[in-house]
């Protein structure tokens, strides 16, 4: 008899070759790994390359099997691994355990990281007064620090980044060399001696009485013997400083002080959108805002988002920080240097906005921080580290429960957002404001930072400049050109001509059915399924501004099943910033008089008059079935709000004032009413008369705004539930993907979500992509792969 299997087993030595595939490089995932092998007591080796990390092992199978096991379980925090594959190969003796060199080899599949928060570990050592990195504004290890901004190209190393500039010192060259170090292979790893560093500059106002400007284009650098503590002081006494981060310059002062944030305000010429908060710590940011155990875990990410949270009252934050709405968008510091100027106690909160005018896009170099906010800072908090990305803080909010993405950027971007199928390297270039465009290939999707609009000459440049960089980064060179229908989207004049030049496939997508489509893509759903886009705007294949949409969707193709009825959009744009133009025409379409209209809207009989005659005689005024216009022209009539700063800035007052109402018998009369269009092919129409009709009625009994915001959302959740169960009717299907900028609003994604689920339905919500603009871009191009997949099988 021979012995037992299990004896051999025990001994029997194999050699495996594993490849890893997904977010691990620069993550410290090789000294991970090391340990892993030092634990079970295996031999072999480890590299990067451009597909990942490859590893070979060889030990016995168990001790194998059980480091396959604990690689899945115990991932280092910033790593993701989207794939493991392995494969046998013929044992050679090994014993020991090494690293090879990074190869550039193949076709990039790997992700570059995405910049993250300072750690614990470091944080620990900032304040340390005996460790070596006490105070060091730069430091960082495997497990946190800037990565995506300071990137040149893949395989990420130094070489490859701004870090190059900076030999190590011996310390921390040995820091960086030793496997079982928390700075092994730290790229950005530097300290006092070697590495970045800061100062203060300011300069001579060329006129004392109306500042206008820096003397010398280069600034007046100032000695203090602690430049942090200089910038303290600076804004505690209502300084605006321009600082350098880790995706661009912030502009900060003091928002305690109505003051100082008046001041920015002036000189940035930002009226009226909201300015984001940065606060110590958690405690912190609990005394501004009431924030939910969710909003809670997203501050803390490492990622470390903005997070829209409900203010509290009396908070002591200035009042032009967000002067209407009842949110704060508040932050962690991320980066040492903020670590730094939060460590005085004296500093409470401060505003922390992107470095820019208006729309441009974030300024990151230094001279042009001097040249672009001369004007606007009084001081700039400098380095020498070079940013070599623009990415702007992510915005996030939690709704219904999840946290979504409103502005993807630092912190997430590059990684890979999964595909349900395999494209063809293409572009997707997105919409037309708040524009984020992406590059596919294979089974993902990398979408660009937020790019901002593309008005401007400078967000153009910003668009190429990005475009060029993350191409070249994961060597995608496109085989076709997805984007948005509108003909009049400079995106969409821009990619005709750059597909056109190149010779490649242009692939023209539908604005709402690329919404449903990011949904779906992102859930893995092919279709088909009911979509309800719910939208500000997005040109329609009628040529009319679309937005309140129930589809049949495919991700290869769509069927619109209903829309809210058309109404005329007096002005066209003109009527987003002046919503009282949308209230008085959906007023006169619901059957009231034009003098009732004018009172009911606050408008002149002047205006008035030139408004009606712009209906009458179709003078610059598209149609439009848009959810978003709803909003706003009934946050004109219920808020008396006539003009707004920026696109839903009413529509966001309106959603912050609704009150929980548990009695819900108006929300029926509120609801939109379907019917059928009649016409073979046409899709059903949502009819608005009853909702105006009960809010003049509930205006006019006095009913008071904050229950009238709430008939409102629910009676619209209600409209569109019924819509998609008479969609469910003919179609049998009960999957359904919520989508469209109108999705940000908490209050209408749980009423839709609840009442759907209620009725049976199958709710898909979006997650990871964006549901307005900035997730457009990740639909093109899922539509697009779609499209091609279907092609090349037929
Ligand atoms: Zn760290
Ligand atoms: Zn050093």
């Amino acid at each position: 008899m021979s012995k037992t299997p299990e004896h051999n087993l025990e001994h029997a030595i194999e050699r495996k070759s594993i490849r890893v595939q997904g977010v691990v490089q620069g993550v410290g995932f090789r000294p991970f790994v090391y340990r892993l092998v030092a634990e079970e007591g295996l031999a072999g080796l480890i590299g990067n390359d451009t597909d990942g990390v490859i590893i070979e092992l060889e030990g016995p199978e168990r001790r194998i099997k059980a480091f396959l096991a604990r690689l899945a379980a115990e991932t280092p925090p910033l790593a993701r691994i989207d794939s493991v594959a392995t494969a046998d190969l013929t044992p050679t003796g090994e014993t020991t355990f090494r690293i090879v060199a990074s190869e550039i080899l193949g076709q990039v599949g790997t992700g570059i990281p995405a910049d993250a928060a300072i750690c614990p570990d470091c944080l620990r050592e900032l304040f340390d007064p005996t460790d070596r990195h006490y105070r060091y504004p730069f430091l960082n290890c495997t497990n946190c620090g800037p990565r995506f901004t300071i990137t040149r190209r893949i395989p990420y190393d130094r070489p490859q980044t701004s870090m190059a500039m900076f030999p190590m010192c011996p310390e921390c060259q040995a820091e960086y060399d030793d496997p079982l170090n928390r700075r092994f292979h730290a790229q950005p790893n530097a300290c006092w001696r070697c590495g970045p560093q800061v100062w203060l500059e300011s300069g001579v106002p060329t006129n004392r009485s109306s500042f206008v400007g820096w003397k010398s284009p280069d600034g007046v650098r100032i000695e203090p013997s602690d430049p942090i503590a200089e910038t303290i002081e600076r804004l505690l006494r209502g300084d605006i400083l321009a600082i350098k981060g880790i995706g661009g310059f912030h502009l900060a002062v003091d928002a305690m002080s109505e003051e100082a944030v008046t001041r920015l305000r002036e000189r940035k010429h930002r009226y009226g959108k909201p300015l984001a908060i940065m606060v110590r710590d958690l405690a912190a940011a609990r005394s501004l805002c009431d924030l939910s155990a969710e909003e809670e875990t997203l501050l803390k990410t490492p990622a470390c988002p903005i997070v829209l949270a409900r203010a509290r009252q009396g908070n002591g934050v200035a009042p032009s920080v967000a002067p209407g709405i009842p949110w704060l968008g508040v932050f962690l510091p991320y980066a040492p240097l903020q670590h730094l100027l939060f460590a005085d106690p004296r500093v409470k909160a401060l505003v922390m906005t992107s470095a820019n005018l208006s729309e441009e896009p974030i300024a990151i170099d230094n001279d042009e921080a001097r040249a672009r906010l001369g004007n606007i800072a009084d001081a700039f908090l400098m380095h020498n580290r070079k940013i070599l990305q623009r990415c702007d803080d992510s915005v996030a909010a939690v709704v219904d429960g999840a946290p979504q993405l409103i502005r993807r950027a630092r912190g997430f971007v590059p990684l890979g957002i999964p595909l349900p199928l395999d494209a063809p390297p293409l572009l997707a270039v997105g919409g037309h404001l708040k524009n984020v465009f992406s590059l596919a290939r294979g089974k993902f999707v990398y979408q660009s930072q937020h790019l901002g609009d593309l008005e401007n000459l400078t967000g153009q440049q910003f668009f190429e400049e990005s475009l060029c960089h993350l191409m070249h980064t994961f060597e995608i060179e496109p085989t076709a050109v997805a984007h948005d229908l509108h003909p009049g989207y400079l995106s969409t004049n821009w990619a005709k001509q750059w597909a056109g030049t190149r010779g490649l496939r242009f692939i023209a997508v539908q604005h709402h059915h690329a919404h449903i489509a990011a949904n779906m893509a992102e859930h893995g759903l092919q279709g088909p399924v009911i979509g309800l886009s719910l939208d500000g705007t997005g040109y329609g294949t009628d040529g009319r501004i679309w937005g309140g949409e129930v589809l049949i969707c495919h991700l290869d193709c769509f069927e619109r099943f209903a829309h809210l009825d058309y109404t005329p959009m007096p002005g066209g744009e003109a009527a987003i910033h002046e919503p009282w133009r949308m209230a008085f025409a959906y007023l006169v379409a619901a059957g009231f008089s034009e003098g009732e209209a004018t009172e009911l809207v606050g408008a002149s009989d002047q205006e008035a008059r030139v408004v009606s005659r712009m209906i009458d005689r179709g003078i610059n005024t598209p149609y439009t079935s848009s959810l978003g216009r709803l909003f706003d022209a009934v946050a004109a009539v219920v808020l008396n709000r006539r003009w707004v700063d920026y696109e839903a800035q009413a529509a966001i007052g309106l959603e912050g004032i609704a009150v929980d109402e548990s009695d819900r018998i108006r929300r029926r009369e509120y609801a939109p009413q379907l019917y059928a269009c009649g016409r073979l092919g046409e899709a059903n129409v949502l009819r608005l008369d009853d909702l105006w009709r009960s809010i003049v009625e509930d205006i006019r009994r006095g009913v008071p705004k904050q229950r009238i915001a709430e008939r409102f959302h629910s009676g619209i959740a209600e409209g569109f539930i019924r819509a998609a169960a008479n969609a469910r009717e003919s179609t049998g299907i009960s999957q359904l993907a919520l989508s469209g900028g109108c999705m940000h609003n908490r209050r209408l994604a749980r009423y839709l979500r609840s009442g759907l689920e209620k009725e049976g339905f199958q709710v898909y919500q979006h997650r990871n992509v964006s549901p307005g603009d900035g997730g457009l871009s990740y639909g093109q191009a899922a539509v697009a792969a779609a499209i091609l997949y279907k092609d090349i099988s037929r």
